[in-house]
C-alpha cells in the first residue's frame, strides 16, 4: 500500500542478546520501513543482565541502522504492539525445536488480537545453534563468549564463577 509505513516489533529476552539476534534484527530492518526491537521485562524471574543493560546492548548494536529503535516493555507483547500501531511481529527461528514453542504462543497472540501477524525468519546457518541459554552458562562457568556475543554484551557481563 502507496503511503503505509510498515512497522515491525521483533521481540525478546535478549538475555543476552547474541549475533543470532542481530542478524535477525538486521534483516527484519531490511524488510521494514520501521523495526521495534523490543525488550521483554519479565518481572517473575529474575535475569541474568539487567533490562536496561540488554537495550544499552542492543542499541549499541543495532540502534545505528537508521530505521530501528530499541526500547523495552511490560506487560502483553500484543498490547505493546497496539500501542505502537503496528501489526506484524517477527521472530527468529533456529531449528525444528523452535516450532513448537513459536507456534503455540503465535496462535495465542492471535486469538488475542487477530490483526497482528507473526513473520519468522530463519536463522542463518552459523547461528542456528547459538541460544542465550547457552551464553549464559559458557559465561557462568568461566568460558569464553566472544564468538556468541558482540563486544557491547561481552563488556556488560559478570563472571559469576
Ligand atoms: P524469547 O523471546 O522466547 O525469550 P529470545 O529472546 O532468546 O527468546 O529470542 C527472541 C527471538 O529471537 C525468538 O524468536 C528466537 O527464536 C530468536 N532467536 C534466538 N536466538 C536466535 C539465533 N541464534 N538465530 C536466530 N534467531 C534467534
Amino acid at each position: 500500500m502507496p503511503g503505509t509505513m510498515r512497522r515491525a516489533i521483533y521481540p525478546g529476552s535478549f538475555d543476552p542478546p547474541t549475533f543470532g539476534h542481530l542478524d535477525i534484527a538486521e534483516r527484519a530492518a531490511g524488510l521494514f520501513d520501521e523495526l521495534i526491537v523490543a525488550v521483554g521485562e519479565n518481572s517473575d524471574k529474575a535475569p541474568f543482565l539487567p533490562v536496561e543493560d540488554r537495550v544499552a546492548a542492543l542499541e549499541e548494536c543495532v540502534g545505528s541502522l537508521r530505521n530501528v529503535r530499541v526500547t523495552s516493555f511490560r506487560g502483553l507483547l500484543v498490547d505493546f504492539a497496539r500501542g505502537q500501531g503496528c501489526h506484524v511481529l517477527v521472530r527468529g527461528l533456529r531449528a525444528v525445536s523452535d516450532f513448537e514453542y513459536e507456534f503455540r504462543v503465535t496462535m495465542a497472540n492471535r486469538r488475542l488480537a487477530p490483526e497482528v501477524e507473526t513473520v519468522f525468519l530463519f536463522a542463518r546457518d552459523e547461528y542456528s545453534f547459538l541460544a542465550s541459554s547457552v551464553v549464559r552458562e559458557v559465561n557462568r562457568l568461566g568460558g569464553d563468549v566472544s564468538e556468541f556475543v558482540p563486544e557491547a554484551v561481552r563488556r556488560r557481563l559478570g563472571h559469576s564463577v
